[in-house]
């Protein structure tokens, strides 16, 4: 008798999932086998910040909370406002029977773009460019603390598509056309999650603990190839080619300990991407022997049907069964859970898809100690916009320029600038706009212009600073051919390119710099020495203009460090960059990658000249 109240006192009070020091698989079954159906399906269920509140958080089981597209507690707020909220809603799903920690997730793309003070670091486009993958690990770890000083611990990043169509709307999100610069840079991966350790097994995602964040490689498979390069769209490729192009950077991302996936909303053939069994469960999930959790895109399981929720039913099986185990953003959450409950309970959906996905939620959330830590505190806040990874940021943006044209004729170089001169003058519409230099994902989900979007250097501002004190800088935005006439300046520098964008509100056509951009190259590189600095989230069209410029410096998307172009303009550093992509003389030529048939591009893939540093005088 008192052995057996001895046995059934301590297992009132000892739960094995709670305890560390047992397996990971013994506390992942442990817990499993003690979730109701409702339980493992709140798992399953991601939603966003704005419905969210800790009694929804608890009373629905939720396993995570994101902010999508920006969408933050307060315009501006401060770490603090961050930490509190997640803590809060953390309290919510503490405060189950089961106490299973949440995780909240965010875009953070570019650093942790949606947060005021952030540092905002190049997009992929230009980390692409720099060819350093050590360099990208570092900025990953830099976002990583970035993202935990606001109490959030997934980032939805890497994006590893393989942009093969510039005129697709999300260009800047890949770092490259060529899939082994886009393999190299998954680097990005152990920066965000810590290195793997040498005893890991294949496939198990790691998560270093609490200055690391969840990662996550999206979009899974194909999303940079679709027809045209119209966003979520069709990919037209055969077998051979989704292997050998779109897929290998998820069997890098594996290796790294990817903690997960996310599905595209794109199709492959003709057949979306969210429901296909064949390659989520088949070939990610079996051949590649991820054991990390897959989520769907924002309502990514809605839009299985088109128009999307035409027969929701057949959209969750659909998505469900295809493998995809967190649903981020059902269009309305509470019908997920109903219907998928329905579901299962008639037999539809088995419950050990349901296992299968739970588990693999619960793994993450073990494997990177949320049931340990699940609190944030501020002890990262200084983190945020800190100057050390300011100035990482900066390296980014100088190793990310290419300079694509250096002078009328090669023997008369105007690159690098001198730093005293009697006046010079800055022109553009991107000249001193810290929104245009950020681009999409940045404060808002399609980005902002003007400077009080977050704090950054714009590249006029950064112009002030390099210069000698004795320099005059004279800015005006889109100056007359007159103005520049009539000032004697001894060169210009012209900042001009796109306006921000994201998603399917960046695809274009056209591919042009818009105006007035094309007016101010000509009004001031008709007049006097001009360095035009592209700012864009890909090439565009320069051809007709690029005979009038002394220089051409592709920027990208730099983000809030502009001393990093001033950097290498006035040549304390040498430009180093070489095209991640193909810069086509016009748009009947796309698709055009490297490598193909009749290619005839303008700068080709691998162009950048080189400037060396000058030295002080
Ligand atoms: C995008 C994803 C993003 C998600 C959450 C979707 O529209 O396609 O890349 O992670 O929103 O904001």
């Amino acid at each position: 008798a008192t052995l057996c109240l001895w046995a059934s006192v301590t297992e009132a009070e000892y739960l094995k999932y709670k305890d560390h020091k047992k397996s990971l698989s013994a506390r992942i079954s442990d817990l499993l086998g003690r979730m109701t159906l409702e339980e493992k399906i709140g798992q399953m269920t991601q939603i966003e910040r704005k419905d969210a509140s800790p009694d929804v958080v608890k009373k629905y089981f939720i396993g995570s909370v994101l902010s999508g597209g920006g969408s933050v507690p307060a315009p501006k707020a401060t770490a603090e406002t961050w930490v509190n909220m997640v803590n809060e809603l953390q309290k919510g799903a503490l405060s189950t029977r089961l106490g299973i920690p949440m995780i909240y997730g965010i875009d953070a793309v570019h650093g942790n773009n949606n947060v005021y003070k952030a540092t905002i670091f190049p997009h992929n486009v230009g980390l692409g460019v720099t060819r350093d993958p050590a360099l990208v690990k570092r900025i990953g770890a830099a976002t990583a603390l970035e993202v935990r000083a606001t109490g959030i611990q997934y980032a939805f990043s890497p994006c590893i598509a393989v942009c093969r169509d510039p005129r697709w709307g999300r260009c800047y999100e890949s770092y490259s056309e060529d899939h082994k610069i886009v393999q190299a840079m998954t680097e990005i991966i152990p920066g965000l999650q810590g290195d793997l350790p040498a005893s890991s097994h294949k496939g198990v995602p790691f998560v270093a603990g609490k200055t690391k964040v969840a990662a996550c490689a999206k979009h899974f498979v194909g999303d940079g190839g679709t027809v045209k390069g119209i966003d979520e769209n069709n990919t037209v490729i055969d077998y051979h080619g989704l292997l050998s192009i779109h897929m290998p950077a998820y069997l890098d991302s594996i290796q790294k300990g990817v903690a997960t996936v996310m599905v595209s909303y794109s199709s492959w053939n003709d057949k979306k991407m969210h429901a296909n069994h064949d390659l989520v469960t088949g070939f990610l999930k079996n051949t590649l022997k991820f054991r990390g959790f897959v989520i769907s895109d924002w309502q990514g399981i809605d839009r299985i049907t088109d128009p999307p929720h035409a027969n929701y039913s057949y959209s969750v099986q659909a998505g469900v069964l295809a493998g995809i185990d967190m649903v981020m953003i059902p269009q309305n959450f509470t019908d997920f859970i109903d219907d998928l409950t329905f579901q299962v309970k008639n037999n539809i959906i088995p419950m050990s898809r349901i296992d299968d996905a739970v588990k693999r939620i619960l793994r993450v959330k073990f494997v990177m100690g949320l049931f340990e830590n699940p609190m944030a505190d501020l002890s990262l806040a200084n983190q945020l916009g800190s100057q050390e990874h300011r100035e990482l940021a900066r390296e980014a943006v100088r190793k990310s320029l290419v300079l694509l044209k250096n002078g009328k004729s090669t023997n008369l170089p105007l690159l690098p600038l001198p730093k005293k001169v009697p006046k010079i003058l800055v022109a553009g519409s991107h000249a001193d706009n810290l929104g245009s230099q950020c681009g999409g994902w940045t404060i808002e989900w399609q980005g902002l212009q003007g400077n009080d979007l977050t704090v950054g250097t714009t590249i006029l501002t950064a112009v002030k600073k390099t210069v000698d004190p004795s320099t005059q800088v004279v800015y005006m935005e889109n100056p007359d051919t007159n103005f520049v006439q009539s000032n004697k300046f001894s060169y210009a520098i012209v900042v001009v390119g796109e306006v921000p964008y994201a998603e399917m509100f960046g695809d274009s056509s056209n591919l042009t710099i818009p105006e007035p951009g094309p007016t101010t190259i000509r009004n001031v590189c008709g007049a006097v020495k001009c360095v035009v600095v592209v700012i864009s989230g890909r090439p565009v069209v320069v051809e007709p203009y690029v005979a009038e410029m002394d220089a051409l410096v592709a920027a990208w998307l730099p983000g809030t460090e502009g001393q990093g172009v001033t950097d290498v303009l006035f040549g304390d550093y040498g430009f180093t960059g070489k095209l991640a992509r193909t810069w086509f003389k016009s748009v009947d030529q796309l698709p055009m990658n490297v490598g193909d048939p009749h290619y005839d591009p303008l700068f080709p893939f691998g162009f950048g000249l080189t400037t060396k540093p000058s030295r002080e005088d």
